[in-house]
């Protein structure tokens, strides 16, 4: 199997899957294009790369009982058809599976939950049409994260959501609508991400990426009701 578009390989990481060693493939493509977005050079299929996909299962030959975990990330892993099979193809050397995601492609996504061991899913924004629209750059997807969503808590696969928190798009008052609406639907595990400004963004201040965290009814209120939440800088 050699038909998937790869954009990028980290062979080891710890951060990629909770509490696990993995090595993260970095798929080509994504339909969205948030503002926040630091991996530009993976929005499109096919762009020149050195990664190969046979290459990287090579690598993960030779690193069996070395690392516990592969990470589809990306881009967005759900936009090529052939993930389920690069899947299989990783979970047949023995790694379990984590997945990141933006939910965008429900048919995509009931292919493969089957198949991995935890997700992290992003959430952009709060679940208002117009809002969600401006942090994915245009997209009318709104609909599609619902779907995948309440998909994955109806798989009783092991998962996050995290929000990363972009002062240009978001308010702090957004992050405790977007808090009510996961806790409301039963999600358990929460984090916030630090914005770092992307290289054209030369206005927003390290003040205007922390004013989220600087909350304390806001931050109690996240450390209350979600089993786990924790703030990523
Ligand atoms: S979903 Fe991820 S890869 Fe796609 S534009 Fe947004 S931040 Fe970038």
């Amino acid at each position: 199997m050699n038909t998937i578009n790869v954009g990028g390989v980290e062979q080891f990481s710890l951060v990629d899957f909770p509490g696990k060693v993995a090595a993260s493939v970095f798929m080509q493509g994504c339909p969205w294009r948030c503002p926040f977005c630091h991996n530009a050079d993976l929005q499109t299929v096919g762009k020149d790369t050195h990664f190969i996909w046979g290459k990287f299962v090579e690598f993960l030959k030779t690193r069996k009982g070395l690392l516990d975990a592969v990470v589809f990330s990306g881009g967005e892993p759900l936009l090529q058809d052939t993930l389920p099979a690069a899947i299989k193809e990783v979970k047949e050397l023995g790694f379990i599976i984590g997945l990141h995601t933006g939910g965008y492609r429900p048919s995509m996504f009931k292919q493969v939950l089957p198949l991995v061991d935890w997700v992290g899913f992003d959430i952009k924004a709060p679940f208002e049409v117009e809002r969600y629209r401006q942090a994915i750059g245009g997209a009318d997807h709104l609909a599609h994260v619902l779907e995948s969503l309440d998909m994955l808590l109806a798989s009783g696969v092991d998962f996050e959501c995290r929000t990363t928190c972009d002062p240009r798009i978001l308010e702090v008052k957004d992050i405790l609508t977007i808090g009510e609406s996961l806790h409301k639907k039963g999600v358990k595990n929460y984090y916030l991400q630090k914005y770092r400004p992307i290289p054209s963004d030369t206005t927003t201040t390290d003040a205007d990426c922390e004013k989220f965290f600087d909350s304390p009814d806001l931050i109690k209120w996240l450390r209350e009701n979600f089993a786990n939440f924790d703030i990523r800088k």
